[in-house]
Order: C-alpha cells, then structure tokens, then sequence
C-alpha cells in the first residue's frame, strides 16, 4: 500500500516542497551532529526519535546521519530539512527556526512511520519554509480560570508544535489578579490575591520555558477596567473604596504612581518581552462620572469626556514603556480613541479598525471574535455564553487578516492571534478548547494563502490523527509541560 509521502502532511503547510527519487531507511539513522547553538533542541531531536526506537547518539563528526545546520543566509524565522541518502540536514540562522524544523520533523516521523517502523522511510528531497506573518500569537485568559504552571507550559509547547511563536498571556481581570506583586500590601496579596497566583519564579520559569520552545511572551496587565480582581483587595484605588468597580480611579493621583510600579516589576520578571500588553478595553465610565476626584481631574485637563481622560491616562501609562525600550500593545476600542503610534493595537471587535488606526501609524494584530476567539463553542453542545457564535475549525480556517477592504492597510497588519477566554473553561477543558482548532488556526497564521485548502487540510489533520500525532500531541505536552 502506498503511504503518503511526509512532505505532504505538514500543518501548517510549507512554502516550497522538491521531491526526489530515493530514501532514507529511518531505521539506519545512528548519529546526529548539531552545530553549537543548537545543542539544546538536538536533546529534543534524539528524544523525539527515541519515541520510534530510533537510538540516535550525538556525534562531535560533523559527517552524521542527522544534521544540524545554522545558515547565516536564511531569514530569522526560515528553516529547511534535506533529505538524501547519506544525510538528513536541518538548517536555519538560529534557534527558533531550528524549533520550526523540529516540529515538521515530527510530523515527518510521524507519518513515515504509519506503516510500521521497520520499513518506515523519509524519500529524498527538501522543504523549505518561512512564515507569512512574523506575529503568530495565542493568547490564554489565566484570570477567570487560573491554570497551574505546568498547564501554561503544555499550551506553550502545544503552540511551538504549530509553529506559533507569541504567547499572549492575559494575567488579570475582574475575577483574578495572578501575578504576586510587591507593590500589593503582604495582607491584601494573602487575603484576597492568592487563589490561585503565580510567583514571581514561576512566572519566570514559564518565560524560560517559552524563550527555549522558540516561542515569545506578551504579558498583560488589563487596565483600566477589568480590575476588580486587584481593586477589591487595594479598594483606595477604585472611585469609591467602599463598592470598589472594575475600574482604576483616574482622578486619584496614587493611581498612575501605583500602576507604574506595578509595571515595573512586570519588565523585571519579562526582561525578555518586547511587547507588554495593557490592556485597555471595555472601562465602564460610570463609576468615573460620579467621582468626584474624576470630574476634578477631566475638568484640569480640559478632556470635555471621561473617554478623553482615559485616553490621557492610558497614553501616560503607553509611555512609560516607551521610555523603557518596550512596544505597548492595547484592545482596539469603538470609542475612536486613538494612541501613540508606536502602540500595537489588537483589533477584536471592530474588523474595519486597521483603516481608522493604521493612518495614525498604529500596528495591528488581527484577532476578530468571531474567526479566533476558541472560548466561543466548537459545537454547540459545549457550555456558551450568549455573547458567544458557533466556532467550528473550519471557521478558523476560513479567517484572514487581509481581508479585502483592508489591502489598503495591509502592511499595517503584522500578524494575528487567536484568543481563549476562560469564562467557560476550566483548567481541565483548556486543551480540548484549544486542539484540534489550533492548527487549523497555525495554517491562516503561517501558510501563504495559495497553500490554504481545506480539503487538502482535512486530509493531513486526518492522517495524522491516525498516525497517533495528536495523542503524542497532547501525551506529550501535558508529560513535558512541567520541564
Ligand atoms: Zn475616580
């Protein structure tokens, strides 16, 4: 029986496959040789072969079965896999393309392998890939369901398997503020912050996990609103101390002295993160109208509404991350608010936002709810909210950030992210809420457009689902999660 070749069952699928006559007997690979840099992710090589018995042991000799190439000429996120008969040859220019090449090489395996390991083979040829949007994001919601690190982490591992490289995660809201804080008095933090709170260790330990699987962090701390999981332990904060809202009081001058602490220790423990997220989105103004300390403070700045002194204060907050050589990153409004230009917007709502932002020189990172929020029910006999819309994957595969009457702004898009929201979604239901949707989603993320169809995705999901990859997917994630 004829097995599928495993050049073509690649998710996402790749730029440019060449195939050539001959093969490589999986069986005979003994040796791998990686160059320095790649001396880590040639651990996960030699794990990951071991899962079909291949023993590869690793080689100082550049001349081995398996090797790992950096190529100064290839773009950051480009990566290559060569198959001939005397070698397999793995190239990028750093790590993270190198991470690319090893999730393929694992869908590769997997489906040589579907006819047995004995007579598995990898035919001759080459796959070369680069990704169509440098943002490749997904973001999980840890503040209404709070998950534990070595979930987060599976999710993590879960996206580098699909070539996603932007960990959006989203650690505050109204039902729970999950970062230890030293600027939190020690009672408040005891008393009401720490059901469930990662520590300032764990949160690094997962930033290190993510950094080694290629993959990227945006933490957000959402304000002004969304705050209640912060303000009903630090009520001084809110307008009205004694029925706290979600809403920072932006009269109260502690307020932006408070939050730039708070965000400081933030840029501590994600020195690595080039983009912070603030969130932004969906401040109710009603507590603001009836506070005094808001009308005073609207009325000195000469804003004429509670919309424009918010505008004030995020733009403050913006740029004290500017100033810190960090990229500010906000939910797009319907208020027709705009920010600084060097603020990333992430458009949820609104699908014609990129032609009112990109003009101000704003960024975009498409996210529109109803193609890419994976809270929104697969079928619906999952649990919804009434807000919700059916979510099937082949929904997310229909979506494009470059929709057409945005190809005027086009450039301004650089990338997209799929969200999950955890109202609905227990620790327990986050995986099931993410697979099989994620790579459907990594294939409009990654793929250029002429490689999407869906018939062709319905068949590689399918063989290697029969292959085991998606039970290896999940087996695996949720085992090495905790590394
Ligand atoms: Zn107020």
């Amino acid at each position: 029986m004829k097995s599928e070749h495993p050049f073509d069952i690649l998710i996402p699928a790749p730029v440019s496959v060449v195939k050539q006559e001959g093969a490589v007997t999986l069986a005979n690979l003994k040796t791998l040789h990686a160059d320095p840099e790649f001396t880590g992710i040639a651990e996960e090589f030699v794990r990951l072969a071991a899962v079909f018995g291949i023993r590869l042991a690793v080689s100082p000799d550049p001349d081995a079965d398996l090797v790992l190439r950096r190529n100064g000429t290839l773009e950051t996120d480009e990566w290559s896999i060569r198959v001939e008969p005397s070698a397999i040859l793995a190239e990028s220019a750093g790590r993270t393309g190198m991470s690319y090449a090893f999730s393929a090489f694992a869908q590769m395996l997997f489906a040589a392998e579907i006819r047995g390991p004995a007579s598995a083979v990898l035919p001759r040829g080459t796959v070369t890939d680069k990704p169509r949007f440098a943002w490749r994001g997904f973001m999980l919601d840890s503040a209404r369901h709070f998950q534990t690190p070595a979930t987060v982490k599976a999710v993590i591992r879960l996206m580098a398997h699909f070539r996603l490289n932007t960990f959006h995660w989203h650690l505050t809201d109204n039902q729970g503020w999950r970062i230890a804080s030293d600027a939190v008095p020690p009672e408040a933090n005891a008393a009401t912050l720490t059901a469930g709170q990662y520590t300032k260790d764990e949160l690094r330990g997962v930033a290190e996990f993510a950094a080694r699987h290629g993959v990227r962090i945006v933490p957000e701390i959402d304000i002004p609103g969304h705050s209640r999981g912060l303000l009903k332990a630090c009520p001084q904060y809110a307008c009205d101390a004694a029925a706290p809202g979600g809403e920072f009081c932006l009269g109260n001058p502690e307020t932006i002295p408070f939050l730039k602490k708070v965000f400081a220790e933030l840029l501590d423990i994600f020195p690595d993160s080039p983009v912070i997220h603030m969130g932004g989105d969906e401040a109710d103004t009603a507590h603001w109208e009836k506070c005094p300390r808001c009308l005073a403070a609207m009325k000195a700045a000469g804003c004429g509404t509670m919309r424009g002194l918010e505008n004030r204060f995020m733009t403050e907050m913006t740029r004290f991350l500017i100033e810190r050589g960090r990229t500010p990153m906000l939910w797009g409004t319907c208020s027709g608010q705009t920010y600084p230009p060097d603020t990333i917007i992430q458009s949820w709502l609104d699908i014609r936002e990129p032609l009112r932002v990109a003009p101000n020189g704003n960024k975009v990172v498409y996210s529109v709810h109803n193609s890419l929020y994976f809270d929104y029910p697969e079928n619906l006999s999952e649990p919804f909210e009434t807000w919700m819309f059916e979510l099937s994957e082949k929904g997310v595969y229909m979506t494009d950030p470059h929709i057409i009457w945005e190809e005027k702004v086009k450039d301004a898009i650089i990338g997209t992210e799929a969200c999950l929201w955890t109202e609905r979604v227990p620790e327990w239901r986050v995986m099931r809420k993410i697979l099989p949707r994620l790579g459907a989603y990594a294939e409009c993320a990654w793929s250029l457009p002429g490689k999407k169809l869906w018939h062709d995705f319905l068949r590689r999901k399918e063989l290697l689902e029969a292959a085991g990859y998606y039970d290896f997917l999940l087996g695996n994630c949720r085992e090495r999660g905790e590394e």
